[in-house]
């Protein structure tokens, strides 16, 4: 393996913020994950495990340890089929749209709506990704890491990951303790394509045949596009982590309370139901709704002129500047509608 040193990390995320890190090592086998964790924990070097680098904001000072990037490839389908799926085992560092357009052009549905969304393979499980109705939590058969505790490789079944919106136990309940080296997909196939959201209704309306999985996916990625929510070189509103907060799960208490603020306001709050009860409501929303519209420009960074959600480097933006954003965000939003947006991107040396 190639150690290097002083890598700068910018280029490596889709935001092109950030510092360097003090150490750098590409894995490109669980073999080469273990050596890397060695060097790390043999030199009291902290860690931190890179994917396509699309959920992260890096300080400006950078890592000031290892960071190991996972570089395994490989998308193999099982022969035959397994309870009526068709079975994949994926590297982790495989790049997740590359695996998407595999299964669709297989005819195999389950993972079409999350066309476009950019990453790793490895970084799918991790915040349970979502989009358009569907999350890998619905076809994630397990997911093999290499456990830090004990440094061996298991594999964890789908109940045993955890998974809830945009939530794992890899980034919550056993943060850090995991390194994804692979993922094994359960698509269905020759199935129909899971249509159910509005934009997706809306773009196939007054059509006479079923869409096809490949339509449909080129119907998300045109959507994501239309959003900035596709890495589409030149468009200064990707260069961005994605969607920057996460949509409020409420009770019925602060529901009631929130549609009561924006009744003043001769308002409705854009809300729909989740689990046990409670109600997911449209971050982008409450951020469009507390002063921060589309386009909105603070110093080098600003918000998306797509999509409110969306923190964006409008050039030679620091990490500094998105935190001052955030924090102005989320002080606004607090004041105004009782809620504390929760950030969706990891934070990475800050
Ligand atoms: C334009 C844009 C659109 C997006 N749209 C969506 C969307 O629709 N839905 C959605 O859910 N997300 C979306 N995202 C966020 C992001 O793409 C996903 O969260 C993606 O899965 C992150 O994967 P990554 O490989 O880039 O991870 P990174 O950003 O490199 O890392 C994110 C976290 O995962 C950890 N990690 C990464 N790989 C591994 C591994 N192999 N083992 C252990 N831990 C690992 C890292 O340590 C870090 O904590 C979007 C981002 C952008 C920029």
């Amino acid at each position: 393996m190639l150690l290097e040193e002083n890598v700068p990390l910018a280029p490596l995320t889709t935001f092109r913020i950030g510092g360097p890190a003090r150490q750098f090592v590409e894995a490109h086998t669980p073999a080469e994950v273990a050596e890397a964790v060695s060097h790390a924990q043999s030199r009291s070097l902290p860690l931190f495990v890179l994917g396509g680098g699309s959920n992260l904001v890096v300080g400006d000072s950078g890592w000031p340890g290892l960071v190991l990037r996972i570089a395994i490839t490989g998308i193999e389908r099982r022969p035959g089929e397994t309870d009526g799926k068709a079975i994949f085992d994926v590297g982790a560092g495989e790049i997740w749209d590359r695996f998407v357009s595999e299964a669709v052009r297989a005819n195999c549905a389950g993972i079409e709506c999350l066309s476009g969304i950019p990453g790793s393979v490895g970084g799918t499980p991790v915040q349970n990704v979502g989009a358009y109705g569907q999350e890998v939590s619905h076809t994630i058969e397990s997911v093999e890491a290499f456990d830090l505790k004990d440094r061996q490789v298991r594999e964890l079944c789908n109940e045993a990951c955890g998974f809830s919106y945009r939530s794992s136990i890899f980034n919550t309940s056993e943060r850090g303790r995991f390194i994804i080296v692979r993922v094994t997909y359960a698509l269905t196939p020759n199935s129909a394509p899971f249509l159910e959201y509005a934009d997706l209704k809306r773009h196939f309306e007054g059509r006479e045949s079923a869409p096809t999985l490949a339509e449909t996916r080129e119907a998300i990625r045109h959507i994501r596009a239309r959003k900035g929510m596709l890495i589409v070189e030149g468009d200064p509103d990707c260069r961005s982590a994605g969607s920057f907060f996460k949509n409020p799960v409420l009770s019925e208490h602060q529901h009631d309370d929130l549609r009561k603020r924006a009744e003043v306001k001769n308002l409705t709050i854009p809300s729909y139901p989740a689990l046990d009860r409670s109600r997911k409501v449209s971050a982008a929303w409450l951020v469009e709704h507390s002063g921060f519209s589309r386009g909105f420009g603070f110093g080098h960074v600003g918000i998306s002129s797509k999509h409110a959600l969306a923190i964006v480097n409008r050039g030679n933006a620091t990490a500094a500047e998105v935190l001052a954003l955030r924090d102005q965000i989320q002080q606004r939003v607090e004041e105004i509608w009782g809620i504390l947006l929760e950030p969706e991107p990891v934070f990475v040396g800050i």
